[in-house]
């Protein structure tokens, strides 16, 4: 099963365009979507979740059309959205229950599949609580339940990981990695390290376009050499952004000293290092359109 996605396109009334000739294609396994704030990311995660219309544009899971068939793409879909309401009296486990008989499963099996969940997610103890008093880790722990209930072929998570603490943010990643291989799971994130820890295909989008598709690997291979790295002062910030300009990948603090990293096919002298580049300088020289 694969997911196509060709020529996407919507305007919100407004005038923002949300989306600009996407096109994606999105085998099994887990897909990183990166892309900063207002990046277009969320429009088309709900465009593909049959939340909302896209103005042109096609798009294939199997055989579904899942512009036009929303009734078939639902049957496959699991869904965490960036944020959930909850009923903040009923406990955990009814609440699973309660979105089990939504989903279709049949009366005699959902205490099995609810009960498996809680269990799949580390949620069991808390089984009793409502969602409403959780965590923010467990809220997406139970996000997580709630999206794989009907053993859904289409699994999307927007910003799972967006104010969660290391140690949940871990725990998170081991739940998503345990997803089955036969599932293509996206996951939309402005976090780097998400996609560095758990995708093996990824796009970056920004402006609503797509700027990258493809695999981390190819992405940093393709970097591979030509990124330089300064140390410099704070003072000197200015004139450096300034001097290299469509070179500049990004200037950032690494512990509290500015780092300056530019694109170069060579040594731009000036005393500047040859450094490994890593996801974030694929991220930031793409958002800034240096390579
Ligand atoms: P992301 O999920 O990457 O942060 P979004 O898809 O939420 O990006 O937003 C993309 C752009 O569309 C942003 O400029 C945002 O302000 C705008 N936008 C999102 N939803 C709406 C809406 N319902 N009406 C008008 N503009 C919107």
């Amino acid at each position: 099963m694969q997911l196509t996605i060709q020529n996407l396109n919507k305007t919100y009334p407004n005038g923002v365009q949300a989306l600009r000739d996407v096109s994606l294609e999105i085998p099994t396994g887990m897909y990183g979507l990166l892309g900063p704030n207002g990046a277009g990311k969320s429009t088309l995660m709900r465009t593909i979740a049959t939340l909302q219309d896209a103005d042109s544009g096609t798009a294939t899971l199997g055989d579904i059309d899942v512009l036009k068939d929303k009734d078939a793409v639902r049957r496959v879909l699991g869904y965490l959205p960036q944020e959930f309401g909850v009923y903040p009296r009923i406990s955990a486990q009814e609440m699973l229950k309660h979105l089990a008989v939504l989903k279709g499963i049949p009366g005699n099996r959902q205490k099995e599949v609810v009960d498996a969940l809680l269990q799949r997610v580390n949620l069991w103890e808390h089984r009793k609580k409502s969602v409403s008093s959780y965590s923010g880790g467990m809220r997406q722990r139970f996000g997580i339940a709630q999206a794989l209930l009907g053993d859904p072929k289409l699994i999307i998570v927007d910003e799972p990981t967006a104010g969660l603490d290391p140690g949940e943010r871990n725990r998170f990643y081991n739940l998503l990695s345990e997803i089955g291989e036969n599932v293509i799971v996206i996951l939309s994130t402005h976090i780097v390290e998400d996609v560095k820890e758990l995708c093996s295909n990824m796009a970056i989008i920004h402006g609503g376009q797509v700027l990258y598709a493809g695999t981390p690997e190819a992405s940093l291979q393709a970097l591979s050499g030509k990124v330089w790295n300064k140390v410099i002062t704070k003072a000197e910030i200015g004139d450096y952004t300034g001097r290299f300009g469509d070179r500049l990948i990004s200037s950032r603090l690494v512990a509290g000293k500015p780092i300056i990293s530019v694109f170069s096919d060579s040594d731009p002298g000036d005393g500047f290092a040859a450094a490994n580049a890593g996801l974030e300088e694929v991220f930031f020289s793409k958002i800034n359109g240096v390579a």
